[in-house]
């Protein structure tokens, strides 16, 4: 989470740094703020809320630095006001820092009792005075390294000397830094994202690295302060820009990008002329796998519950899921034939890169389904497969989780081959109905104009639920989960066969619940369920697909029909009414649906 950037030119920086931080506002929402240093003096300016704010203020105009650093905040620690925000400054040095800071409180004690003065909440100010008081006795170089040994938990930093008016010091644990080259000037950002509209080169810091950055070249050191020769990367063009569009928000345009983004994975994997699906260099011998693992958090969670029910039907490997929260503290039985597969959007989930590293560490199979190939889960992981849908803005997935399913349902019919767990025929059948699924994807996204006149209703009520069987099971949690995000109505996803165990009680007149019943196998055991929750005064939505057979149900409020396809498709056609009445829920209440209250995109604190 949070948003640095830093740039060392030999032209004024404040306006680049405020629009590369316009561009990392999907990390960090609730502050902002920027250091340039000029005439051997620190300017900082710093405001609550957003970028725009921080933009309006006369000073940062005005500012004439030719070096700097940016920032956009998430708060870990003290409330998200002007104080709070970063940089934080000594008289000597100015630090911007993502990740939390876990043994700030020790270090406070101590920095006060030699003297320091802390003026906010944060726990990133120990790292300013932990600075300060090493260059007493230190050079730079020396100062960095002791002060990053004093620090427990995860940080990337940007730092500007008051007394070094050529260079910015980079410096990372657990959270992501990257350094990219431009003509006379270099820069720091957090991701490459930011980064991109100046410059195609990159390099990423290992974790424990840090860095000097001046103007005509980048020293890079390790943890004992030993100087690492680092490759340059070029990053492709591709996405060089990514905006909205004619449409209103990110996410709206990322929902339409949805059939785009199952063609570009489906063309990446998928061997047209035998139907095959090429996978390559898998290290592995699939004789060698016996069991998987799904890791992953929040939506990419989801599609790890998902693949769950797919590696099951088309394989015969031992499947089991878990949060990546929870794992990374568990006391797993690593098991030397398992394959651990880590489901991540940025490919930067502090959770869930903690999670690789466990298993790597242990020596275990590791794989990733990431979106960003550069990230840090990417890089670590043995194997990777790319998801390939492109720049994702709005904070709630949406075109990712899409992605995730795609290359997860792909992966595990692929397995279920080379295993002999399906035949061939089954298997080509199933690809050619996989090549349909973008068309498919594109007419159920017609359903929007009903979506909208429902989503009034659920803004109406008190609170709603989400019930599947089966395959529509994780769309279910996915579903509730999107609506929360976005319209913050309080939303339950639920097992529909788990609603008598408990959850049935809070079925009262009136309630919105969503019921996700696809003519699948399990198609009669929820039109039941559906029932039982009729029965007690619900407003049933009632999601399905097309088909010649009515529904046989009396006293639905509203039926929405998907496209019809095989079983194992049928949960890519299902979230799409979801997804959309998630927005149209947030934008009838004029909530920001790209920047939800309190959260933020890539996740880099635990
Ligand atoms: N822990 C720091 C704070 O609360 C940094 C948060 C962030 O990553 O934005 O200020």
């Amino acid at each position: 989470m949070c948003g640095i950037i830093g740039i060392n030119s030999n032209k004024p920086v404040s306006s680049t740094i405020i629009n590369s931080l316009k561009k990392l506002e999907y990390r960090g929402y609730d502050s902002a703020g920027i250091a340039t240093l000029y005439d051997g003096l620190i300017d900082e300016v710093k405001s609550e809320g957003r970028v725009n704010n921080l933009e309006k203020n006369s000073l940062v105009q005005s500012m004439k630095g030719t070096i700097g650093i940016g920032h956009v905040r998430w708060a870990t620690h003290g409330l998200p006001n002007s104080i709070n925000a970063h940089p934080h400054s000594s008289q000597y040095v100015s630090v911007v820092h993502n990740g939390i800071i876990e043994n700030s409180t020790l270090l406070k004690k101590f920095l006060i009792s030699k003297g320091h003065n802390f003026k906010s909440q944060t726990d990133t100010e120990v790292i300013v005075h932990l600075i300060t008081e090493n260059l007493k006795t230190e050079n730079i170089v020396n100062s960095i390294k002791k002060t990053l040994k004093s620090l427990q938990g995860s940080f990337a930093l940007g730092i500007v000397f008051k007394d070094q008016p050529d260079l910015i010091v980079g410096a990372r644990r657990g959270s992501p830094l990257a350094v990219g080259y431009g003509p006379n000037e270099n820069y720091l950002g957090s991701d490459s994202y930011a980064l991109k509209s100046m410059t195609n080169k990159i390099t990423y810091l290992n974790d424990g690295e840090f860095c000097i950055i001046k103007k005509d070249h980048v020293e890079f050191f390790d943890e004992d302060g030993v100087k690492v020769n680092k490759k340059v990367l070029e990053l492709s063009s591709e996405e060089k820009s990514y905006d909205k569009g004619d449409y209103k928000h990110f996410m709206a345009k990322e929902i339409e990008e949805q059939p785009t983004t199952l063609k570009n994975g489906i063309k990446e994997y998928i061997d047209n002329s035998n139907n095959d699906i090429n996978i390559y260099n898998f290290p592995w011998k699939t004789n060698e796998i016996n069991a998987i693992t799904l890791i992953g958090c929040g939506t990419a969670y989801h599609s790890c519950l998902m693949a769950k029910y797919w590696f099951e039907e088309l394989t015969s490997l031992d499947v089991s899921i878990d949060i990546a929260s929870e794992f990374r503290y568990r006391k797993n039985r690593f098991k030397k034939n398992s394959l651990y597969v880590f489901v991540s959007q940025s490919g930067e989930t502090a959770d869930t890169y903690a999670a690789l590293d466990l298993c790597n560490q242990n020596n275990m199979k590791t794989c990733s389904i990431v979106n960003v190939i550069e990230s840090s889960i990417a890089r670590d992981s043995k194997f990777v497969l790319p998801i390939h849908c492109g720049t994702e803005i709005g904070v709630a997935s949406t075109k990712a989780f899409l992605g995730q399913m795609l290359i997860l349902y792909i992966f595990a019919l692929k397995i279920g081959l080379l295993r002999k767990d399906i035949i061939k025929e089954k298997f080509t059948e199933k690809i050619k109905d996989l090549k349909t699924l973008p068309k498919l994807v594109e007419q159920t996204l017609l359903t929007d104009n009903k979506i909208q006149t429902i989503s009034t209703t659920f803004n109406e009520a008190k609170g709603s639920m989400f019930l599947g069987r089966g395959f529509s099971y994780p769309i279910a949690l996915e579903g509730a989960l999107k609506l929360k995000e976005l319209s913050y109505i309080h939303a339950e996803g639920y097992p529909a066969g788990e609603m008598k165990h408990g959850p049935l009680a809070l079925i009262e007149e009136g309630m919105p619940v969503v019921i996700l019943a696809p003519r699948d196998s399990y198609y009669k055991k929820t039109i039941s369920n559906m029932q039982e929750v009729i029965a007690r005064g619900a407003k049933v939505l009632l999601i399905t697909n097309k088909s010649k057979d009515e529904v046989i149900s009396e006293n639905i409020w509203e039926k929405v029909e998907v496209e019809s396809t095989n079983d194992d498709l049928l949960p890519f056609l299902l979230t799409i009414p979801l997804q959309k009445l998630a927005y149209y829920s947030a934008l009838k209440k004029g909530y920001d649906i790209d920047k939800p209250r309190n959260l933020a995109k890539s996740v880099t604190v635990e």
